[in-house]
């Protein structure tokens, strides 16, 4: 099973990303996580991307391409993968499709997630992401047990860098003007599956293992 979870940011990629990881046993590939790691670890690439990634605006595509490129070679990606958050440009959607003809081997099917603008700002506002696992909570439709503390795996919470209200404006437009258009390239290949991203997360999972399944 290979999957690219696409739809803008807020639409629930991260939660269903994690839910498809559990039920198909099949790792989530999130370029934002993995991007998020390099800066708490220090590193080169890291300090590049926080530039980008604290003004909404996206990294280049030559750095993720190659952070993908790496990573879904990696034993636990043999059986399949879910790619959340890349790609997010044609260029990149283009360098994947090159790199699995390659390797022989192709995405099974494209979930876009559909939510209104409006909604996606409630909804980033509110959010706290794990330091460690990457899993999401939301003040209001998803309280940690304990205040701070991932459920999960008992990470810090933090609120990140690019969920507040400016930074989200500039990164749904920049949603709109580039990862948009990848609907269209992914329909033309006749993989795109699209699911309402309204309701509860168990209900956006249940569409989403419909057309995945
Ligand atoms: P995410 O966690 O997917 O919302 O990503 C957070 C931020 O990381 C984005 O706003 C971008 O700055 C950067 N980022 C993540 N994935 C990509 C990608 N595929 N291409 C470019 N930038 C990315």
């Amino acid at each position: 099973m290979r999957l690219i979870l696409l739809g803008p940011p807020g639409a629930g990629k991260g939660t269903q990303a994690k839910m498809l990881d559990e039920k198909f046993r099949r790792p989530q590939v999130s370029t934002g996580n993995i991007l998020r790691k390099s800066i708490q670890n220090g590193t080169e690439i890291g300090n590049r991307a926080k530039i980008f990634m604290d003004a909404g605006k996206l990294v280049p595509d030559d750095v993720v391409i190659g952070l993908i490129k790496e990573r879904i070679v990696e034993e636990d990606c043999r059986a399949g993968f879910i790619l959340d958050g890349f790609p997010r440009t044609i260029v990149q959607a283009e360098r994947l499709t090159e790199t699995l003809d390659e390797m022989d081997l192709s995405i099974d099917a494209v979930v876009d997630i559909e939510v209104e603008g409006e909604e996606l700002v409630g909804r980033l506002t509110g959010r706290s992401t794990c330091i460690d696992c990457g899993a999401m909570f939301h003040e209001m439709s998803r309280p940690p047990l304990k205040a701070s503390v991932c459920d999960s795996c008992e990470g810090e919470l933090c609120q990140r860098e690019d969920d507040k209200e400016d930074t989200i404006k500039k990164r749904l437009e920049v949603y709109e003007q580039e990862t948009a258009p990848l609907k269209e390239y992914y329909r033309k290949q006749g993989n795109l599956k699209t699911v309402q991203g309204s309701g509860s997360v168990e209900d956006i999972f249940s569409r989403v293992c419909a057309v995945v399944s």
